[in-house]
């Protein structure tokens, strides 16, 4: 078994590209995890977000611990065998969501309360529980529990409600189980304040992590200030262990983060957008169920490798969308991932030949001219 191991193999300005060993294969970073909430990337198999290039994908430890129970997935052989994904896992802690979807939530020094959304059920998640959870699912990366800080939040208010996290954190460090091969990272928090994001960061170093998150981001800040929060986050972060910013996100947010030096990402948007039609492409984004597109013969994107893009046309797959067919779905989700993917490989390239401005200068300009123009 490999150790949880982090690579720095070269580096152009602060992007990093760098390799992670986990117990379930190697990933190449920067790297962009598709979104399995259920112990499933909705839509498809695991053998197709393989073949996007798909190497992490990431499991929801609340929808997981609710349905069908973290101790089932267990004694079922854990969650790769379970969802027949193979390759390495990292869960969430289940926090985010206790605070967005779970009803009469209680936040004590202990942990979370909280009612089940499904059934309404009480459920209790405390530190050593959530990194219980995640070791019983068999997840190579897990994530400390924390307390999604409110946005907007007073430095007050954000600065108490990173304390708790950080007391959090130590709990969660003390309840891993080290296993050659995972890892567990702990989370930034400190809500647009640079100094409390500093504490933070200096905190979870000192008690020491396998990869530190930055969190609480993507919650409404909007791009500049995410941003603003990775230049007064980042510094501080070590530069031999990984780093992965929560939640994020567009593709543009996406590349200015690795420019910065960030090497993990995830996000529900080009699962969640593909549901509903929208489509990424090397020119911005466009929704397939338009009107435009429907005599349109041409591929979403000629220069991509997804099947959607190789056998179908912007005409058929508008048909599909506007029919409520399955295969629409299905199909726009393998493209959203391909572009993530081939996005993510297009960087990693650019870092290694350390032509990351012109690539980044690139992105930018395809992404300006905006969708091709209706025949
Ligand atoms: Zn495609």
């Amino acid at each position: 078994m490999p150790d949880f191991a982090f690579e720095l193999l070269g580096q152009d300005g602060a992007a990093r590209r760098g390799k992670l060993q986990t117990a379930h294969g190697a990933i190449d970073t920067p790297v962009f995890m598709p979104v399995g909430t259920a112990g499933t990337v909705k839509g498809v198999l695991p053998e197709q977000v393989a073949d996007t290039g798909a190497q992490i994908i990431l499991g929801n430890t609340y929808h997981l611990m609710l349905r069908p129970g973290a101790e089932r997935v267990a004694r079922l052989g854990g969650l790769h065998r379970f969802m027949n994904w193979p390759g390495p896992i990292l869960t969430d802690s289940g926090g985010f969501q206790v605070m967005s979807l779970g009803a009469l939530r209680k936040i004590t020094e202990q942990g979370v309360t909280f009612k089940s959304h499904l059934d309404g059920t009480a459920h209790d998640l405390t530190p050593e529980r959530a990194v219980g959870i995640q070791n019983l699912l068999d997840s190579d990366i897990s994530m400390v529990l924390d307390e999604c800080t409110s946005f907007p939040a007073t430095h007050e208010e954000a600065r108490s409600s990173m304390e708790l996290s950080m007391r959090w954190a130590a709990r969660c460090r003390e309840a891993f189980e080290a296993r050659p091969g995972y890892g567990l990272f702990g989370i930034v928090q400190g809500g647009v304040y640079p100094d409390l994001r500093e504490v933070s960061a200096k905190e979870l170093i000192d008690i020491g992590f396998d990869g530190y998150a930055v969190g609480g981001l993507a919650v409404g800040e909007g791009h500049d200030t995410m941003l603003q929060v990775l230049d007064s986050t980042t510094p501080f972060l070590p530069s031999n262990r990984p780093r992965y910013l929560m939640g994020v996100g567009k593709p543009e947010d996406i590349v200015q983060a690795v420019a910065r030096g960030i090497d993990m990402f995830d996000c529900v948007l080009p699962t969640r957008s593909g549901r509903t039609g929208q489509a990424f492409t090397r020119r911005g984004s466009l929704n397939i169920r338009n009107a435009r597109h429907k005599d349109d013969p041409r591929p979403l994107d000629e220069a991509c490798r997804c099947p959607a893009c190789k056998d179908y046309s912007r005409a058929y797959l508008n048909h599909l969308v506007r029919s409520d067919e399955m295969l629409g779905p299905i199909l726009l989700t393998l493209h959203n991932l391909t572009y993530y993917q081939d996005l993510m490989a297009g960087l990693r390239t650019a870092i290694a030949e350390q032509r990351l401005e012109d690539f980044v200068a690139q992105f930018e300009a395809e992404q300006a001219q905006g969708d091709l123009e209706p025949l």
